[in-house]
């Protein structure tokens, strides 16, 4: 499986980032080997000094599909979670400064959180799903998918031109406003609306 994720798709953080506002969608991906292991705590790498948590809606795909129509994108996924995108900041901002791939930033171990699943059958609009991240306890991230520049469908739509979606592949949509750095024993905890789908430990 691969993981397919998607930057700068809420403008609230392309600000915060003093990112331009993209004409397309911004695309990378990460590695199986970045996914962490349920129960297992994030441990913030050697080589970065500043690990941001980007808390991301997600969601799974389940059938082939290749040069997807957006009328039909719907049929290809029936389950939507949260997923974490860990992101070396420090390292990132040095990447781009020279140009230079992404991948050492974002797909590295231990990067990819996936949280629980639910059904989106379980939602009325998935273009209307409120989501939050606590940091100790503490709203840091809370946002609604309505606000992605990209909807979910037209995501789809775009990433299936440019490479070949497969079962259990999983796309990380984007992260809002309020992304900032991990401590040592911070906990995070990702809810949908008041279910709580992910919590993580950083040591
Ligand atoms: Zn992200």
């Amino acid at each position: 499986m691969k993981i397919i994720c998607v930057g700068r798709n809420y403008v609230d953080h392309i600000k915060e980032l003093d990112n331009n506002k993209p004409k397309e969608p911004v695309l990378f991906l990460k590695p199986q080997t970045a996914i962490i292991n349920k129960k297992q705590p994030f441990f913030i790498p050697s080589f970065s000094n500043e690990i941001h948590y980007e808390l991301e809606v997600i969601i799974k795909i389940n059938r082939l599909g290749k040069f997807i129509q957006r009328k039909f994108s719907h049929k290809y996924y029936d389950e939507i979670g949260l997923g974490i995108d860990f992101t070396a900041r420090d390292l990132q901002l040095e990447l781009k400064k020279n140009g230079l791939p992404w991948e050492k930033a974002k797909a590295f171990d231990g990067s990819c959180l996936i949280g629980n699943w639910i059904k989106k059958s379980d939602f009325n609009n998935v273009d209307d799903i409120n989501f939050k991240l606590t940091k100790n306890e503490e709203i840091v991230q809370n946002s609604n998918t309505s606000l992605m520049l990209w909807k979910i469908d037209e995501l789809i739509e775009y990433i299936s031109k440019f490479f070949t979606l497969k079962i259990g592949d999983v796309i990380f949509t984007g992260t809002p406003s309020g992304v900032g750095k991990v401590n040592l024993n911070d906990n995070l905890k990702g809810y949908i609306n008041d279910n709580e789908l992910l919590s993580i430990n950083v040591k």
